[in-house]
């Protein structure tokens, strides 16, 4: 048996075309939707993960503002930046992107950003409403993986679902919504004694670690849902997931692939989080004017 697959490409595809129609809506009414992505430095995966999200905004019909800074620019700067973008009414939506150079508190910028404008679902405010289940703007990779679960169909509630990776951006929310959906989630991170007592039982890994081919066929049972996050750059230059995925597929029942699972869906729900600011705002502006 080989599992079926979780395409994140195809159905970013779909999405991104619906999108398209709504932000065509908004800007038949005059407010084109809006991203501003702030780099700072020149990472060349940044300013590939940089050129990506510009690319789906083209595809999306959302206008989208570049902002590149070099490295050695003061946090004072990349605040004051920032200060202008959220009273911008052309942006909607404010991306940084991470990592930011040392000497930059990451805590501090994303704090500034307006939590109406706090696309990537970053800020503790929007982290807050994902906590208490209010419908703010979730964090892009983790709301990703989410969708991606719902178009296969698979219904989450009194399921096992374990998570390898506990960071504030994937992990954590990503526990939350599987939480917010039924299921009895496990948390599993560096300091995890002895994985596989874990997977092994799980109806959904969604393996988000950094480790290549951590997840091996042995660790999960048949029919499983195995959702990989991980991207890591092999010595080599190939890319591979957190997940060994051709010995995975045979026994799994879902598998997402890398690439083309969940990395497409996190800039597809970058996307969603912007038009979604860009209609809230509109709903604002129509409520004041009444
Ligand atoms: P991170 O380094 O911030 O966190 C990694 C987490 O995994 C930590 O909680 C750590 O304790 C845990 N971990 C590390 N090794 C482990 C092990 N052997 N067993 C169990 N847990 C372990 O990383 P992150 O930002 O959460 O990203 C995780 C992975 O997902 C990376 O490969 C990253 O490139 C990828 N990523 C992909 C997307 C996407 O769009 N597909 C988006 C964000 C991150």
């Amino acid at each position: 048996m080989s599992a079926q697959i979780l395409d994140g490409k195809g159905l970013s595809a779909r999405l991104r075309a619906r999108l398209r129609q709504r932000a065509e809506a908004l800007a038949a009414q005059g407010r084109q939707p809006g991203l501003a992505v702030v780099l700072v430095g020149d990472s060349p995966a940044s300013q590939l993960y940089v050129k990506n999200k510009i690319r789906a905004c083209e595809e999306s019909g959302i206008h989208s503002l570049q902002h590149c800074l070099p490295q050695e620019t003061s946090e004072t700067a990349l605040l004051e930046l920032i200060g202008q973008l959220n009273v911008d009414e052309a942006v909607h939506g404010i991306l940084v992107q991470l990592p930011l150079p040392p000497h930059i508190d990451v805590r501090r910028v994303l704090a500034a950003i307006a939590v109406e404008k706090d696309v990537d679902g970053f800020h503790v405010h929007n982290v807050g409403h994902l906590t208490i289940g209010n419908p703010g703007l979730p964090p892009c990779t983790p709301a990703g993986v989410m969708a991606l679960l719902e178009d296969a169909g698979i219904d989450l509630a009194g399921k096992h679902a374990v998570v390898i990776g506990a960071s504030n951006i994937v992990g954590k929310p990503m526990a939350l919504m599987l939480l917010a959906k039924g299921a009895t989630v496990t948390i599993c991170h560096a300091k995890t004694r002895n994985l596989t007592q874990h997977t092994i039982f799980a109806d959904v890994v969604v393996a988000a670690a950094g480790c290549p081919k951590l997840v091996r066929k042995q660790m999960i049972q048949n029919g499983a849902v195995i959702v990989d996050v991980g991207i890591n750059r092999l010595p080599d230059g190939t890319i591979a997931g957190d997940v060994d995925f051709d010995e995975v597929q045979q026994i799994a029942g879902w598998i997402s692939p890398v690439p083309g699972g969940v990395g497409p869906m996190t800039v597809t729900m970058l996307m969603e989080n912007t038009l979604r600011a860009a209609e809230q705002s509109m709903f604002c502006c129509s409520q004041g004017e009444k």
